[in-house]
């Protein structure tokens, strides 16, 4: 039988090559491999700062505390998104409030942002779905207005732009993902990008216990003291983590080539599928194509997904709304009928495969055998 991966990287010998090279050399913790990715990253983004991280969700945690944003704050996002955007709130000491998605694109409604604004409110968390960029320039007219602070949950959206708008753009902030499946990945890591050189420095000691120096500076001259200004996390990026991205970066528009030619084509498979609903990529839109998704009746969803993996498809629900996992349920008291069109999009979901190895042909079986599927009672 056929096998189809939902995800496989795209490392190369080059990648390969890197990494040995940097456990060949004496340093293997933050250090040059790191500022060489965080030039190269914010070169590519066009946003001035780059700060290497271990995760995303530190990106996002980080952001918030040198915002300024805690205890006793609320920040608005998404439920249509990973737990980790939301978490990284609660992490930060303040308090996730969600507002409601759009039907089309299943990013944060920017016009029902205003009704959930208190005096409490801090922030906005916009989750660029998919890799679809939310409407920023609403956004940054609501932030003005309300004296807030954007930060951008960029994980899905390295390659985006909308309305000639790029990711991070109009944020404060703006997080990465290198996590396995990303864009372009290190197995974990991530990033946090300003244009602000004075929050740069500030988020560059947080990711390192509030010490004013790195390891590099540390130990590759002679040795000196240190001090801890502030109180900081661990989450900094090390040189091997760097050396995988650095290549794949290089690669980055060839990479999102092949994933749009696999979108385009399960888009003309799939048109017009009785049953079946695709979200919209806008004008004015440059699609990141991370996850491609389909939209089927709730009721069918879950056997649906089994039949696609009983035929050697993988596949994966992204995502099932925050508001309704458990701890979320019994912390706030969030219930079902809360966010409608979250809820909705939750509930009729399918990811596919799409990377950019996968062939024409493994992406013309994905979308026959899903059709042939729904044309089932299954
Ligand atoms: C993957 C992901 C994250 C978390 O990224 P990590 O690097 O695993 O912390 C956050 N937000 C979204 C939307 C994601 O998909």
């Amino acid at each position: 039988m056929k096998k189809i991966e939902f995800f496989k990287h795209s490392i190369n010998e080059e990648d390969i090559n890197n990494v040995n090279r940097i456990l060949r050399s004496i340093f293997l913790t933050t250090g040059e491999e790191v500022s060489r990715f965080e030039e190269e990253f914010s070169s590519y983004t066009g946003i001035k700062h780059t700060i290497g991280l271990t995760s995303c969700t530190a990106a996002l945690h980080l952001s918030l505390i040198a915002l300024g944003i805690g205890q006793g704050d609320e920040v608005i996002t998404t439920p249509m998104s990973f737990c980790a955007t939301a978490n990284a709130i609660i992490q930060a000491g303040a308090r996730p409030v969600f507002v409601d998605v759009e039907e089309e694109t299943g990013n944060i409604n920017a016009e029902l942002i205003e009704s959930v604004i208190t005096e409490r409110t801090k922030g906005i968390i916009p989750v660029h779905l998919y890799g679809q960029m939310c409407d920023m320039k609403r956004l940054r007219e609501i932030a003005e207005k309300y004296r807030l602070k954007i930060v951008e949950d960029a994980a899905h959206a390295i390659e985006a732009s909308r309305d000639g708008i790029r990711v991070g753009h109009l944020g404060d902030t703006a997080c990465f993902s290198f996590y396995a499946t990303k864009n372009i990945t290190s197995g974990e890591g991530g990033a946090v990008c300003t244009d602000d050189r004075d929050m740069a420095e500030h988020l560059k000691r947080l990711r390192i216990h509030g010490i004013d120096k790195e390891a590099s500076e540390r130990y590759t001259r002679r040795y000196q003291h240190w001090d801890m200004p502030v109180f900081g996390w661990k989450y900094n990026m090390d040189n091997i983590q760097a050396a995988i991205l650095r290549g794949q970066l290089g690669r980055i528009e060839a990479l999102w080539k092949e994933r749009d030619r696999v979108w385009r084509l399960y888009e003309e498979e799939l048109k017009g599928v009785n049953g079946l609903r695709l979200l919209r990529t806008l004008p004015h839109s440059r699609h990141a194509r991370h996850l491609f998704t389909v939209l089927v009746p709730p009721t069918r969803r879950d056997s649906i997904l089994w039949a696609l993996q009983n035929r050697g498809i993988g596949v994966a629900v992204n995502y099932r709304p925050i508001h309704l996992l458990k701890y979320y349920r019994e912390t706030f008291g969030y219930k079902e009928g809360d966010f409608p069109v979250a809820e909705e999009i939750g509930a009729s979901t399918i990811s596919l495969p799409l990377y950019p190895s996968l062939s024409d042909e493994d992406a013309r079986y994905v979308a026959n055998t899903l059709k042939e599927i729904m044309r089932g009672k299954s």
